[in-house]
């Protein structure tokens, strides 16, 4: 911005929407939830190796203190259900990451009984695939979030009930 010279190094601006951007996405607190063999690698990403606390990152028992669910493993139409009422328990605003062939889109298991992809139900912001994905991957899953969630627009002008969150531009 313009104000850089007079006021030297010890100064920041940023705009408000850049400042809630930059709070939210450097800390999702994803709910504690796995589904099948995916979330043993989602358990792994978030163990002493790969560490995700040093992203803020920090798994919740609850859905009411977690703002992003990560779909880690098969979806089969008994669970669904299950799934939907933990995210719409979730307050907003709230992300979904898809992990695994199985979350995307119902991996080997073209069955009666497994859910196609979980974008059939919920709002997907990021997919991870692999079958199973490693760790790094869902690490990158989680910094193409973070990405995401720094470019959406009227963050603040919604928290405090002006307009609606708005998805970044294309
Ligand atoms: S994608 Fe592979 S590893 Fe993940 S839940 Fe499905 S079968 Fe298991």
């Amino acid at each position: 911005m313009g104000v850089d010279q007079p006021l030297g190094d010890n100064i920041v601006t940023a705009s408000l929407d850049g400042l809630v951007n930059w709070a939210r996405k450097s800390s999702i607190w994803p709910m504690t939830f796995g589904l099948a063999c995916c979330a043993i690698e989602m358990m792994a990403a978030g163990a002493a190796k790969h560490d995700l606390d040093r992203f803020g990152i920090i798994f919740r028992a609850s859905p009411r203190q977690s703002d992003c669910i990560i779909i880690a493993g098969t979806v089969t139409k008994k669970m669904l259900p299950v799934i939907k009422t933990v995210y719409e328990q979730m307050p907003e605003p709230k992300w979904v990451i898809a992990m695994g062939a199985c979350a995307c889109s119902g991996g080997v298991f073209d069955t009666y009984s497994v859910v196609q992809g979980i974008d059939e139900a919920l709002p997907v912001d990021v997919y991870v695939p692999g079958c199973p994905p490693r760790p790094e991957a869902l690490l990158y899953g989680i910094m193409k979030l973070q990405e995401k969630i720094g470019k959406e627009r009227n963050t603040f002008g919604s928290a405090i009930g002006l307009g609606e969150r708005l998805e970044p531009a294309a």
